[in-house]
C-alpha cells in the first residue's frame, strides 16, 4: 500500500526493503491480535509511561500500522519504537489493540534483520545481554549497591542500606542474595545453551554484536562439549 503521506526521513531505503521488513511483522503469527481498529480515544496514550517522558505515542502505532504506511512504519522501526519499556499499560484500550505488543513483533524483526537501530539500542545492554545468556540470571539483589549503579540517583544509598531486609520479605530464596541468584544448576544453563542455539538466538547476537557472541559461543561450547554436545552440529545430536 502507499503511504498516506510523503516519506522524508527514509526516502532513500527501497520500498521493497520496507514492505519486506512490514511483511515480516505482520506475517507473525501474534499479529492477529494486536489490532482491531482505532477509536483514537487516547486511552493507551494516557497510561502510557514512555508518552509522558519522550515524544511518542502509542496510538501512533495502532493507527500506522492498522493502515499500512509502510514508510512510515519503517521511520518508527528505526526511531521511537526503542522508546516503549514495554509495560503493556496500552492493552486498556477500549478496541483490545495492544500497540506494545505490535512493538514487540518490531523489535524482533529489527533485531532478526540486524538494523543498526537495533544494535544502537541494544548496546547499552551488552553486559546484561552476556550475563543473562552465559549464567541464565542477571541482577541478584544484593549487587544493587549505590557504587554500582550512579546513575540511579540518590535513592539507590537508601534502598541499598536495608536492602538484606527487604529482600528478606520476599518469598523465593534465591532472590534474596548474588551468591543464591547467581548459583543456577549446570543442568538448567545446558538447557538454556541448547535453547539459545537451536531458536536460532545465537546467531541473532552474532549479527547484532559479534565480540559478545564469540565470547558467548567460546562459554557455551566449553560447557555443552562437557556434556557431549557438538555446537557446530546441535541438530544432529539432538
Ligand atoms: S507497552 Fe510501550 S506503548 Fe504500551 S504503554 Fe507501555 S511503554 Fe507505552
Ligand atoms: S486506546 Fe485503543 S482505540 Fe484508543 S487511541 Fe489507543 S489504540 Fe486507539
Amino acid at each position: 500500500m502507499e503511504a498516506i503521506y510523503a516519506d522524508t526521513k527514509y526516502r532513500d531505503v527501497p520500498v521493497e526493503e520496507k514492505q519486506r521488513l512490514f511483511d515480516q511483522v505482520k506475517s507473525d503469527m501474534r499479529w492477529e491480535e494486536t489490532l482491531y481498529g482505532c477509536y483514537e480515544c487516547g486511552i493507551c496514550v494516557a497510561a502510557c509511561p514512555s508518552a509522558r517522558f519522550y515524544d511518542f505515542s502509542p496510538r501512533v502505532y495502532a493507527q500506522i500500522m492498522a493502515r499500512e504506511d509502510i514508510h512510515a512504519f519503517y521511520e518508527l522501526l528505526n526511531d521511537s519504537m526503542w522508546d516503549c519499556s514495554q509495560c503493556f499499560s496500552c492493552t486498556r484500550c477500549p478496541r483490545q489493540n495492544n500497540p506494545g505488543g505490535i512493538i514487540t513483533i518490531m523489535r524482533e524483526v529489527a533485531v532478526n534483520n540486524g538494523l543498526e537501530s537495533a544494535k544502537a539500542a541494544l548496546t547499552a545492554y551488552s553486559r546484561i545481554i552476556y550475563k543473562i545468556m552465559s549464567t541464565g540470571t542477571q541482577v541478584a539483589p544484593d549487587m544493587l549497591q549505590p557504587d554500582f549503579f550512579p546513575d540511579w540517583g540518590p535513592d539507590v544509598t537508601a534502598v541499598s542500606e536495608n536492602l538484606d531486609i527487604w529482600r528478606r520479605m520476599v518469598p523465593p530464596e534465591t532472590l534474596h542474595t548474588t551468591e543464591l541468584a547467581w548459583d543456577v544448576a549446570e543442568k538448567t544453563r545446558v538447557e538454556l545453551f541448547l535453547i539459545w542455539k537451536l531458536t536460532g538466538n545465537l546467531e541473532m547476537i552474532e549479527s547484532l554484536d559479534e565480540g559478545i557472541f564469540m565470547i558467548l559461543e567460546e562459554v557455551m561450547e566449553e560447557l555443552l562439549e562437557e556434556h557431549g554436545y557438538d555446537i557446530d552440529d546441535i541438530d544432529s545430536v539432538i
